[in-house]
């Protein structure tokens, strides 16, 4: 699923490459993906794209500072990807192309469950219905920030994945911001320290636009495939990493594994050596912990 730094490289590429240029056509191959009726995709047709810009984990594709806008939403399998005007996009997993003019954006999905979506709407009032509401932790203060995360009891690791809570952050980069602050994914928000909170705020923060400028500077003069925006990237510290050795202190990186979700974190920096595995930590899963992949990414 593409997290913030994901979806922040491909709105700079796409801003780079298309950002004041017009769309040709939309081209819609499997019509279930847009879920809206008014504005017609037609209606965009020959309108100059203003910019890309990320509203949680979706791309806004801004044609008008007041709209119209489509709002692309990848979910876990969709990606972009760039080709030549007129090639023919990849067959099967297709869904729509945005033929602009200098290049086709085409937006693929790699699995059989079709959850990616397209949205377009008429102006701001709108597009912030799509909004799923959590504040950005790269723009907020500690007071908002501390704020927010003590709104409700949860985990940390579900407060940190709720989109209404924090905006951009899934499963990936919850698991390495939650290393960086040497926290534990089920630590609740309520007892969190005023030191810990903003322990917590930096490191989501330096987690956050660290990997936003590496994947921006990486792709540099090229565009990232399909493969490329990925959950498990061999830099991370703990996602995806279990078995591995801890980056900071060299111990196993462990995991909780629950429903469809995998949760990785180290218990040497993260809970004072101890596994997260008794029976208490069940109960806790079962009680305020997300059982699916959409539950991280749906909204
Ligand atoms: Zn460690």
């Amino acid at each position: 699923m593409p997290e913030l730094p994901d979806v922040e490289l491909y709105c700079h590429k796409i801003n780079e490459t298309y950002g004041g240029t017009e769309l040709k056509s939309i081209r819609l191959l499997n019509p279930f993906v847009l879920r809206t009726v008014e504005p017609s995709p037609g209606s965009l047709e020959n309108k100059t794209l203003l910019r890309a810009s990320r509203l949680g984990k979706r791309v806004a594709l801004e044609f008008g500072d007041n709209g119209p806008f489509i709002v692309v939403h990848l979910m876990i399998a969709g990606r972009f990807q760039f080709k030549p005007s007129g090639s023919k996009p990849p067959g099967r997993i297709s869904l729509a192309v945005f033929e602009m003019e200098k290049g086709a954006i085409v937006l693929t999905e790699a699995s059989k469950k079709r959850r990616a979506s397209i949205h377009i709407v008429a102006d701001r009032d709108e597009l912030s219905h799509l909004d799923p509401g959590g504040i950005d932790v790269l723009s907020a203060s500690l007071a908002e920030f501390s704020e927010q995360i003590k709104r409700e009891n949860r985990t940390l690791k579900r407060a940190l994945t709720s989109p209404r809570m924090f905006s951009g952050i899934g499963n990936a980069y919850s698991d390495e911001i939650l290393h960086r602050a040497k926290l534990s994914p089920v630590r609740l928000t309520s007892s969190l320290s005023d030191d810990e909170c903003r322990d917590l705020q930096l490191a989501a923060q330096t987690t956050l636009i660290e990997w936003r400028n590496r994947l921006i500077k990486e792709f540099e003069g090229r565009f990232p495939g399909p493969g490329d925006v990925t959950a498990f990237r061999p830099d991370f510290a703990v996602h995806g990493k279990y078995g591995e050795p801890c980056p900071v202190c060299g111990h196993k990186v462990q995991r909780i594994t629950y429903a469809e979700n995998e949760t990785n974190y180290c218990a040497h920096c993260q809970n004072e050596g101890r596994l997260l595995a008794d029976r208490s930590l069940s109960r806790l899963l079962k009680s305020d912990w997300p059982k699916k992949l959409e539950d991280l990414d749906s909204d």
